[in-house]
């Protein structure tokens, strides 16, 4: 039996109040929500061909099947690639920032890679691609926690 590392929520919220959040109670991502509050990390699977996917869809890219089950990540990954957000869209965010967005591949699902914010990324102009990064769990609603990344 793996021994699953405590899972590390964040003490304040990253993100200022009035971003759009998603619906904890979707049909489709509502496991992905409930897993985060758990603390755990997990990524859609199809029970059909075994392909997993991020993020979460009615149905399995690979054979189109609708079998799909919620299987554990490790929660540590690498930056594939990253962007600082530095003139951020939404009106929540017009004080916030710079803050960085990457797109990180899973250690052990190499073949998912999931978009979020690296809540302590150093932003200092180094180039981060493979740098390992960990997941951590945001609140961001009484009933919705988010995961995040932070740098390894
Ligand atoms: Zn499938």
């Amino acid at each position: 039996m793996t021994t699953r590392p405590t899972p590390e929520f964040l003490d304040a919220p990253f993100f200022p109040k009035g971003m759009t959040t998603p619906d904890p109670e979707c049909p489709i991502n509502g496991g992905y929500f409930a897993a985060a509050a758990d603390g755990r990390l997990v990524v859609q699977r199809c029970t059909d061909c075994g392909a997993r996917q991020y993020p979460p869809e009615l149905n399995c890219h690979a054979c189109y099947g609708f079998n799909m089950e919620w299987q554990d990540a490790a929660g540590t990954g690498k930056v594939w690639s990253w962007v600082e957000v530095v003139h951020p869209a939404h009106p929540a965010l017009r004080e916030f920032g710079p803050y960085m967005v990457a797109l990180i591949e899973l250690d052990d699902m190499p073949e998912i890679k999931l978009m979020s914010a690296v809540v302590d990324a150093p932003l200092d102009g180094q180039v981060l691609i493979g740098a390992p990064v960990r997941v951590v769990f945001e609140r961001t609603a009484d009933d919705l926690v988010q995961p995040r990344w932070r740098m390894a």
